[in-house]
């Protein structure tokens, strides 16, 4: 098969400390993490799009030519007059990181604001992936849309897969929340939480819950990332576990539910057998872990 995978969301610029006072730059964002592993696991007949709004300054173009260098195309990406991406800053304190956002008037947060161009975004694409952050940093208004859209191109039989990323600071209220990322899932064909997630804020007492309160929502395929503890598959109802791979040193968790869920599209997408699917992302998601930063280059992922 091949086709178009389009990833939906916001990158930011990344700043982390180089020592001695000095910074380093770099661009990350889940949905753009996602992208980047799907890029690097999917064969080149497959092309991968990111769709998000980017301003007209230095840096969004700097940011535009980081995703054409990785292969990642950039054509239906928005660009907004007088704005620029957001900002997050990693600071370390006695080896613990803490992050600083500065976000609120991203260009990002104008996705969807034109509906005709998203719906031509994800028209031109066969296979749909956001995420709750991408819902979160959206207006009411532009929410609906981008849900709207993402059930048509569900009812039209695309795969359409959702990664809940629950990130209570960028909601305004618990209720609104859960009510748009339960929304977000129920737009989507697959769904790919982290079990430690749901748990913490949907109250989930055991990955089966997860799967039963998904389900109840008309998901049909359901992928439970559980960190070192396997990861539960539930496809049209058939269950079936997978065991994370062993990780020697973990040097830096970023990402490694995005990478997952690149890994796993890449791989279901050539060849429809969710546990195969899943050995492989397991793998993958290993890899990023036991290396530090959100984008492991694709000559270390072993794929
Ligand atoms: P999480 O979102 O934390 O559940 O992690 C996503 C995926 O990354 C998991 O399904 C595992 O495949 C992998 N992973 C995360 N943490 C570890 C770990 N400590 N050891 C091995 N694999 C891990």
């Amino acid at each position: 098969m091949s086709g178009r995978f389009l990833s939906i969301g916001e990158c930011m610029v990344e700043l982390s400390q180089a020592g001695a006072g000095l910074l380093r730059k770099g661009f990350a964002g889940d949905t753009l993490n996602t992208a980047w592993y799907a890029r690097a696991c999917l064969p080149a007949k497959w092309s991968v799009d990111y769709f998000t709004a980017v301003g007209d300054d230095a840096m969004s173009d700097e940011m535009l030519a980081f995703f054409e260098e990785a292969g990642i195309g950039t054509g239906l990406i928005r660009r907004i007059k007088g704005k620029a991406p957001g900002l997050y800053m990693i600071s370390l304190k006695n080896g613990e990181r803490s992050f600083s956002y500065w976000r609120e008037s991203a260009a990002a947060r104008q996705l969807a604001a034109d509906p005709d161009i998203l719906r031509q975004a994800i028209e031109s694409a066969d296979v749909i992936y956001f995420s709750g952050i991408t819902l979160a940093i959206l207006s009411h208004n532009d929410a609906d849309t981008l849900l709207s859209e993402a059930r048509r191109a569900k009812a039209s039989g695309k795969l359409v897969a959702f990664d809940p990323n629950i990130r209570p600071r960028l909601w305004s209220g618990y209720d609104e929340m859960h009510a748009t990322i339960s929304e977000g899932a129920r737009a989507a064909s697959l769904v790919l939480p982290s079990f430690e997630d749901e748990a913490l804020h949907f109250g989930d007492a055991s990955i089966d819950a997860t799967i039963q309160r998904y389900r109840a929502l008309g998901v049909r395929d359901i992928v439970v990332k559980n960190g070192a503890d396997g990861i539960t598959l539930n496809f049209g109802g058939t269950e079936t576990f997978v065991a994370s791979e062993k990780v020697e040193t973990v040097v830096d968790t970023t990402s490694a539910g995005d990478s997952f869920n690149g890994a796993f599209l890449a791989h279901y997408l050539e060849r429809p057998d969710a546990p195969a699917a899943a050995r492989f992302a397991a793998k993958v998601a290993a890899r990023v872990v036991s290396e530090h930063g959100a984008l492991v280059a694709k000559g270390k992922l072993g794929v």
